[in-house]
């Protein structure tokens, strides 16, 4: 007798649908799932037999997108969470003890700072920001207690580059191990893992996703200790929706495209901004005039068809000559690109970081940072470079002119 759909717990190939393989992956929005007998649940519940229970401990449209993130990261394991901040929270309470210490880049995304010196301090966890780009500081800093090293491959909204490779042999060296948000830098760019990076994560709401509709987080790392992660998945509720994972999946099938179109749109619209008057400094890690331009090949993969030049990312950041109304003026000119705090998708966004990413800070800080009241960062999309480029000139124009009046 054929097998009704709504009885087949299809695993993430849907292998099974009306008996017809499906090329698209299904959604699998259960809860949860039947158990043949007491026996295969515990077999189940134990990991021993390969399946699904319920939804919290694990989905296989979590699954389908994981193994693709695996593949993009060459890890040995990969787990999705709700966010990236919860996969942050993921890699945290899975590996943090009270009484140990973390050095932490002062420069990591707010969010993330918060979590680090904030939360894990009432958890009994002291966390040190340093200037991880000066591997001197670093060690300076290193404690015996010194658990993990926690910092950007690409900082925001700087632009600036770690030396993933170096800090990785400085950690493990005192016996330390290195965590890398590689959100701004994907694993198009830079495979933290290979660098020596212990474990890796990215918010996927970023690029990965690229669409602007969805909230994801990845972890991924070498080694068998993915149990240990999913078992502090389900336990503090770090889940990701099956709708979400759906689509990030989906968007996946496009995502080096995405990236080589808006890295090479990235790398005009920094050459333009460099010759035009209303800006002051270009900040792309794919300039000779970038502080890390050297460390780039460094940090980014080889990518045949693109030729001599590596790819720097998607992001720019420029200052305004005008500072802070320099900014409004812009964004009064500028009306085909958003004024939008996040990045990432697939049109071209600019954000303000002194008013939005970095508003906590005083303004004493955001000097030492580099992050002046006209700094704009751009995340640039995969529209026409020819677009983009007279697009962000002509508001330019504009604002000067509007200077003039
Ligand atoms: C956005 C972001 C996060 C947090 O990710 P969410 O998906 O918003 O939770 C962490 N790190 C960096 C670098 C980010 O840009």
């Amino acid at each position: 007798m054929e097998r009704r759909v709504d009885q087949i717990c299809a695993g993430p190939d849907s292998r099974s649908v009306v008996n017809s393989r499906t090329l698209a992956t299904g959604i699998h929005p259960a809860s949860v799932y039947c158990c043949d007998d007491p026996d295969q649940a515990e077999r189940l519940l134990a990991g021993d037999e390969s399946g699904y229970v319920y939804q919290r401990d694990g989905h296989p449209n979590a699954d389908a997108f994981a193994q693709k993130c695996r593949e993009l990261h060459a890890a040995d394991w990969a787990v999705v969470t709700s966010c990236g901040m919860s996969a942050l929270a993921l890699a945290t309470l899975t590996n943090l003890q009270a009484g140990q210490h973390v050095l932490i880049s002062d420069q990591l995304y707010g969010r993330s700072t918060q979590l680090l010196v904030e939360q894990w301090k009432r958890l009994g966890v002291e966390a040190t920001e340093v200037n991880t780009l000066d591997l001197r500081s670093v060690a300076t800093a290193l404690r015996p207690t010194t658990s993990w090293v926690i910092v950007e491959t690409i900082t925001n909204p700087m632009l600036r580059l770690t030396d993933v490779p170096g800090l990785a042999e400085l950690a493990h060296g005192h016996g330390a191990k290195l965590l890398v948000d590689n959100t701004f830098a994907t694993p198009w760019l830079t495979r933290p893992l290979d660098l020596g990076a212990d474990l890796v994560m990215e918010s996927i709401s970023k690029m990965m996703n690229g669409h602007s509709d969805v909230m994801l987080g990845l972890l991924v790392g070498r080694g068998d200790d993915l149990a240990a992660y999913r078992n502090t998945l389900s336990v503090w509720g770090l889940t990701s929706s099956p709708f979400d994972c759906w689509l990030a999946r989906r968007g996946l099938a496009t995502f080096h495209l995405r990236m080589e179109r808006a890295s090479q749109n990235a790398r005009q619209v920094a050459e333009a901004l460099e010759r035009h008057a209303a800006v002051d400094r270009v900040l792309y890690p794919g300039l000779r005039s970038h502080p890390d331009h050297g460390r780039l090949s460094t940090l980014a993969n080889v990518w045949p068809g693109l030729g001599e030049q590596t790819p720097g990312g998607s992001m720019v950041t420029f200052d305004l000559r005008g500072g802070r109304e320099g900014v409004k003026r812009l964004i009064e000119a500028s009306s085909e690109i958003p004024f939008c705090p996040s990045l990432g998708e697939v049109s071209t966004t600019l954000s303000h970081p002194a008013s939005t990413s970095h508003r906590r800070l005083s303004e004493a800080a955001r000097h030492q940072l580099g992050i002046q009241s006209g700094t704009v960062r751009l995340s640039v999309g995969t529209e026409d470079p020819h677009w983009v480029v007279a697009t962000l000139s002509g508001a330019l124009d504009r604002s000067l002119e509007a200077d003039i009046v």
